[in-house]
């Protein structure tokens, strides 16, 4: 229980600009639940933020807050999206300038700024590794 409560708080800074991003998109006719351990926000300005050339994406985690353009593409990237929910637990505050440092190095690296950022890349591992077993415990 205490570990539980340390997660939050370590994680709460991040979660901070999430909380923030839902109060804008739930104001601009947007929609949110709880899901477990997070709160998911979907339409209004979630959905112009991640319509935005910046992010261009379906889903984003801040803290134990995620972001979705629609409740269904919520409900496709959730598995990835609560990895970032566990690395924003383990990294607390630290997570967002690790996470533009990595894009950073992978974008001076010649890679991608986004697909090869190790904390997507570590997201879409673990991600895999869950499915894989859960697919294998169903089949036995
Ligand atoms: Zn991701």
């Amino acid at each position: 229980m205490l570990g539980k409560i340390w997660c939050y708080l370590w994680a709460s800074p991040t979660t901070l600009f999430g909380l923030l991003a839902g109060v804008l998109t739930v104001a601009t006719g947007g929609r949110g639940r709880r899901h477990g351990p997070v709160v998911e926000l979907w339409g209004g300005f979630s959905t112009w933020l991640l319509s935005s050339w910046a992010f261009r994406a379906e889903a984003i985690t801040l803290g134990h807050v995620i972001l979705g353009r629609t409740g269904s593409a919520l409900d496709r990237y959730r598995t990835h999206e609560l990895e970032h929910v566990r690395q924003a637990e383990q990294w607390g505050l630290l997570f967002l300038p690790a996470y533009a440092i990595a894009s950073l190095w992978a974008h001076l690296s010649g890679r991608h700024y986004y697909r090869d950022n190790w904390f997507e890349i570590d997201a879409n591992h673990r991600d895999r590794a869950r499915k894989t077993r859960t697919r294998r415990t169903l089949s036995n």
